[in-house]
């Protein structure tokens, strides 16, 4: 079992809609844990880096302008194989195509304003946490209830 961290986002859509708590329901009742969380105001300057990969394409610009558009939350997630776990709750990319049980599947029909940004691999989760949070707001988790989720693999 890989215990890893994954960056997950908030987006305004979802922070404007009052949808942030049901949302980080989903990641919590999964089992995941909150490493680290904070709702921002996104600067272009870390817009630019968080969306660097798809600078020069048509839905860039309109991207930035809407994640910097009103506030946001920002978190560090972790839990067995994190990164895989979250993508596949969060859904596919567009709102009209994710499936019937997953975030944007449930809430959204946009392929812009799709409610959560997740990251896609373990390091470009710590690029990402980077961008948004200073390493000594990464909580050290406590084992008081560790076992929980480093045995979640595990029937016995
Ligand atoms: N996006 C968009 N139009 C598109 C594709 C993407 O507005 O046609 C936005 C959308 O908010 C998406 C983000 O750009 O979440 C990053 O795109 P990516 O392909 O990385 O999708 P994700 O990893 O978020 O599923
Ligand atoms: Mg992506």
């Amino acid at each position: 079992m890989a215990l890893e961290r994954t960056f997950v986002m908030l987006k305004p859509d979802c922070v404007e809609r009052r949808l942030a708590g049901k949302v980080l329901a989903r990641f919590e009742e999964k089992g995941l844990r909150l490493v680290a969380m904070k709702l921002i105001q996104m600067t272009q300057k870390q817009a630019a880096e968080q969306y660097r990969e798809h600078e020069g394409k048509g839905f860039y610009a309109g991207l930035v302008k809407f994640m910097t558009s009103a506030p946001c939350f920002v978190m560090v997630l972790e839990g067995a194989s994190a990164v895989s776990v979250v993508r596949k709750l969060v859904g596919a990319t567009n709102g009209r195509n994710a499936e019937p049980g997953t975030i944007r599947g449930d809430f959204g029909l946009s392929a812009g304003l799709n409610l959560v940004h997740a990251s896609d691999g373990v390091e470009r989760a710590k690029v990402e946490a980077g961008i948004f949070f200073r390493p000594e707001e990464l909580v050290t988790p406590q084992n008081a209830i560790g076992h929980w989720i480093e045995n979640s693999e595990d029937a016995s």
